[in-house]
Formats: structure tokens, sequence, C-alpha cells
């Protein structure tokens, strides 16, 4: 069975970058019935904050990452390591290394001033432990000198290094504690991990890590190594390219599907496919579709994207986005008689919107008490002339049933009585039951408000 994971370092919010490893991982576990376990990687503790882990486990939920199981505390781990570490010792794949750090710069000093490489060779690697002397010493790995190790990856084919390249790493400092890169071996074989995703700036940490594998006699799990996203200039990511935090795209009103699909997209593709559903992105996601070039941030494409999902949600579904966002955005929640008002317009406002704000913008008539607050566009439509075929209007709304064909041909009688078009007679009506002029049709609103109040704001305006 497919075991995949997340290994965040809680050290910051979630990036854009983690949410679209994470959901790769989720995706492929997912899609093949398999498990997604989440790693936090807190063994550098003065970097490693609660907050960070938090921040990150709650834009994954947002995201609608769930995850198996209890998240794994790296640093909770180090005794599991330690013992490896002395497992290797015992085998003979690693050994005690006493050189100080003064001497490690020496020999680096020499090699360079003699042209050799610079990489530290231990005179410890095959040392008689008779000659130990009583003094501190890290474990370090005995790589192989010779040969090459090949990390066979999914994304990026066989990559080679060549092992005179790779140094004797250290697995366990002389405090006891393990290394960043000896930890990750050891936690991704004993999580079951079977492919680990992530980001190709480890593709040189995973020739290392496969030196671990290889020494413990463990399995190589299947890597992927997967370009990082770009910024719309094709440059490495950055603030100045805009929002790169999860939360900064769920604040400005992408819901969390739309981000799936979104980021599904960033460096994976299937086909011409670009809009699809979760259960679609389940079934078509797999590695050979990961690309080998960054992908470009598109915010254009991410608009398009987004206005798709927000046009084929469900309305209670986007009604949750909603709350979702106007907590994000710290806006108080809506209340029921606003919701109430919203729900009937949501078919017409969502196969407009791109963002939630949008749709909230186009919905602000459902959202709003009276008096009816106008903005001068409005108050410009209600001249004296306009009031007049307003309170018409209102007298004759009072006896029509509130259907969609009844209130269309009573505004049309009036117009026609005085040869005005449907869109002379709708600005005044827009203007009382919105105060704007961005909004869904007039009908679309009076059905929305019903009778009772779409009649209080007409005659708040006749005075
Ligand atoms: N903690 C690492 C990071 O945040 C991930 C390491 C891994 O996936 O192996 O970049």
């Amino acid at each position: 069975p497919v075991v995949t994971r997340f290994a965040p370092s809680p050290t910051g919010y979630l990036h854009i970058g983690g949410a679209r490893t994470a959901l790769f991982n989720w995706l492929y576990a997912r899609g093949r019935g398999g498990k997604f376990l989440l790693r936090i990687e807190d063994t550098d503790r003065a970097r490693s904050t609660p907050e960070a882990t938090e921040a990150i486990l709650k834009g994954l939920t947002w995201l609608g990452l769930d995850w198996d199981g209890e998240p794994v505390s790296q640093f909770e781990r180090k005794d599991r390591h330690a013992e490896v570490a002395r497992e290797m010792l015992a085998n003979g794949t690693a050994y005690k290394c006493f050189s100080t750090q003064d001497e490690i710069e020496a020999f680096r000093e020499a090699a360079k001033a003699e042209g050799r490489s610079t990489l530290f060779q231990s005179p410890w690697r095959d040392a008689d432990p008779a000659s130990y002397p009583d003094a501190p010493y890290v474990l370090r790995l005995k790589a192989p000198r010779d040969g090459q190790t090949v990390i066979q990856d999914a994304v990026q084919g066989d990559v080679t290094f060549r092992n005179d390249q790779l140094d004797d790493m250290v697995l366990l400092r002389s405090d006891g504690t393990p290394t960043y890169m000896h930890a990750v071996v050891v936690d991704d074989h004993d999580m079951g991990v079977t492919h680990i995703i992530r980001g190709d700036d480890h593709l040189t940490n995973a020739a290392r890590q496969i030196q671990i594998y290889h020494a413990m006699g463990w399995d190589v799990p299947v890597f992927a190594h997967i370009p990082l996203i770009h910024g719309t200039d094709g440059k490495k990511l950055s603030k100045r390219h805009g929002a790169v935090g999860l939360h900064e795209y769920a604040a400005l009103g992408y819901p969390a599907a739309a981000m799936r699909n979104y980021l599904a997209r960033l460096g994976w593709s299937h086909g011409d496919n670009e809009l699809f559903d979760d259960a679609q992105a389940l079934e078509w996601f797999d590695l050979g579709g990961i690309g080998k070039a960054p992908a470009r941030l598109d915010f254009k494409k991410l608009e398009h994207v987004s206005g798709f999902h927000i046009a084929r949600m469900e309305n209670d579904a986007l009604l949750a986005e909603i709350d979702a966002f106007r907590a994000e955005t710290e806006a108080p929640a809506l209340t029921s008689i606003q919701k109430e008002r919203l729900l009937p317009a949501l078919d017409a406002l969502k196969a407009k919107a791109k963002t939630l704000p949008a749709l909230l913008e186009q919905g602000h008539f459902a959202l709003i008490e009276r008096p009816v607050e106008l903005d001068e566009k409005s108050l410009a439509a209600l001249d004296s002339v306009s009031r007049g075929i307003l309170g018409e209007l209102t007298a004759a709304l009072q006896n029509v049933s509130w259907s969609r064909d009844d209130l269309e041909a009573s505004a049309k009688a009036i117009g026609d009585a005085h040869g005005l078009g449907l869109g002379k007679i709708a600005a005044p009506l827009r203007a009382a039951l919105a105060g704007r002029s961005s909004t869904p049709s007039v009908f679309e609103m009076m059905l929305a408000l019903g009778r009772d109040e779409t009649l209080a704001r007409l005659q708040d305006q006749l005075g």
C-alpha cells in the first residue's frame, strides 16, 4: 500500500509551494487507497514554534487535505534516531570521529592549498578502537568511497552522484542529537513511507539519504523531486510576486476547491484538462504527469479556475466557504437573515463571480439593512421624475403575485405608460433596493428580498 507524507519545518506559515507539495502527496495516496501522513520537522529548536505548527495544520485543514493519524514530531523521536545511529556503529556502517572543528578546518585549508578536494576525510574512519581518546565524538556514516549513488527519481529520471564527492556525513552530533539528514531517513523508514514527493531543492539530500538506507539494508522509497514554483516572471518565487502564503489566498477569497484544482495544475498536467474536481484529480494524478520545468504562478488562470468552481458549487457548500472566508478576514459571520436573502440570488451571483468577495460585492443588497445607503449614482437615478415612476410601481406591486413573470409584467406596464424601456424603470428601482449600480437583475433582487422588504425599501425613497 502507498504511504506518503508531508514533512514541513514549523518555522512560519504554510507557503504555497508547501501546500502544493502536500497536495501532491495527498492526491497520490488518496487516489490509491493509501495513507497520507504528517511529520513536523521540529528539530531546529531555535526556529520551530508551536504557532507555526498550528498555522500549517490550519492551512492544510482549510485546503481540505486530511492526514492519517496524529502528526509525528521529529524532535520527540530523537532517541530512536540515536538508536539507529548506534546500530550503524555496531554493523560497521558508521564510525566514531574525534576530529575537532579546528582539525577539520585545518584539513580543509591544507587540501585547498594543495589543490585537493576539500571534502573532509576523517582519520578515524578506519582507526583501531584501541586508539580512541577519551573525548567527545560524532558518529559519521562510513560512506562508500568508490562508485556512484544513483537516485532513480520518478520526475528527474536517474540522477547520479559520484561517491567521492559525498563526504562521510555526520549522523549523530557529539551531544547525542541526530542530524537532520539522518532523522529524515529513520522517520521515513519507521513511518513506512513508500513515496517521497518533495521539492527538488532536496535532490542532493536524497543521494545522502539513499546511502543511509543502504547502510541499514532498508528499502529505498520512490523519490519524486518536483520543480519549485516560480513567480509570474519565471524567477524564484518571492513576496514581490504577490501572495506566497496559503492563508493569503484564503483571505483573497479563493475557495479551497479552486485552490486544490489550481495547485494541482502547478507542475502537473493531465492532457488538456485545466478545470476539474477532486474526484477527477484523484483518478488522474500520477507521478508521470509531473513536469521537469518549474511551474509559474498565473493569477489570471487562478481567477478562471476559481470562477469555474464557484459557479458549480452547491449553495450550502458555497455558504460554508463564505463563512470560512469571513472568518479568515475577521469579518462578522453572515446572520441568518442575510443568508436567507442571499440564498435565492446565489445561482445568479455564482454564475458571474470569480472570487468570494466579488460575489459578496454583487450580493451587497442582501446583506444591508434599511434605510439603504445610496451612492452618488443611485442618488442621481432617483430624481423627482424617477421617484414618481417608482411611486406608481410601488402601488402596482402591492397586488401582484411575487413571481418573476408578474414582477416583470408590472414594471413593463408602467414603462409602457411612460414610453420608457425596462432599463429606465430598472435604474431607480435598483438604486432604491441596493443603493448602487452593480447588482444582479432587479427582479432577482426583488425575489430574493421578498415582498415586504422590497416594498419597504421602495417606500423609504418615496418619503
Ligand atoms: N522539512 C523539509 C522542508 O520543509 C522537508 C524535507 C522532506 O520532505 O524530506 O523543506
